[in-house]
């Protein structure tokens, strides 16, 4: 079994989205899709009451893809075109297929101890799903199933660990999305089927991802040149772990949209305009 090696290590950059919401970004869409089937990672992490109120994230469309709100604290009201609304709580997941469109609004809320810390994944969607109907997995924090193994402690939200299935399903891109705690002085070792993108995206702690010491907060791209990722660490260290099937299609990114070709784009804007948006 060969481990993979790191083929770039991304700093986070702080980025202002929404109504003025600070996050720290680390991949985003652009045209090259050099993570494919990953568009974007966006990290929250409000813990300083000098960064003000929260104004969150008025009403905003998508087209195209899949986007998964992982808190860790404090929650996320959200409310859409379609009726549905909900509130993400600590520990609970929404993975959000938004298709042929929504228009939607997510706002963040501090917990009782003023802390916000939470994570955004976009996931692209393949052409023939692109205008699909919207669809939601929400799961709960009690519903994600926890994975002890050699002095890892594994949250799995979608993908297979040891015969154990993350609740989230029926997802194109095939995704393994876990959180991953390591004990200090433990080893993680995790198969990755060979062509699959792999991110591990390192918020507390370091450790050692295939031969090189990474520190938190960092995003690890792994080459794809073994068969199992492997993290070792020392002090113990926690991240996220991304990894899916490419698509190898062309895409156009628009802020919320991605879609294949620009006339898809030119498009969705026309019916953004129209009123033809929300089918
Ligand atoms: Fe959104």
């Amino acid at each position: 079994m060969n481990n993979r090696t790191i083929s770039q290590i991304i700093e986070p950059q702080l980025v202002i989205e929404g109504a003025g919401v600070l996050l720290r970004r680390s991949i985003a869409p652009r045209a090259s899709n050099e993570y494919d089937p990953f568009l974007l990672f966006d990290h929250f992490a409000f813990n300083n009451p000098l960064e003000g109120p929260i104004r969150g994230f008025p009403t905003h469309p998508h087209r195209g893809i899949e986007t998964v709100t992982y808190m860790l604290e404090g929650s996320v009201n959200h409310r859409d075109s379609l009726g549905n609304a909900g509130k993400i709580g600590s520990g609970d997941v929404q993975w959000m297929t938004s298709g042929r469109g929504i228009l939607h609004e997510e706002m963040p809320r501090r917990s009782e101890n003023g802390n916000i810390y939470g994570f955004q994944l976009w996931v692209n969607l393949p052409a023939a799903q692109k205008m699909s109907q919207p669809r939601y997995q929400e799961v709960s924090a009690g519903e994600i199933p926890v994975v002890e193994k050699d002095g890892a402690t594994i949250r799995l939200v979608a993908g297979e660990l040891d015969g154990t299935r993350g609740p989230v399903t029926e997802i194109a891109a095939a995704p393994l999305y876990m959180d991953v705690k390591l004990a200090p002085a433990s080893k993680f070792i995790l198969p990755i089927p060979s062509g699959h993108t792999a991110l591990a995206y390192v918020f507390n702690g370091a450790g050692e991802f295939g031969d090189q010491i990474v520190e938190s907060v960092s995003m690890v791209v792994f080459n794809d040149d073994g068969s199992q990722i492997e993290v070792k660490s020392e002090a113990g260290v926690q991240f996220m772990l991304i990894a899916g099937a490419p698509f190898n299609e062309p895409i156009v990114p628009y802020g919320p949209f991605v879609m294949n070709t620009r006339e898809e784009i030119e498009q969705t804007i026309q019916e953004l305009r129209n009123g033809t948006f929300i089918k």
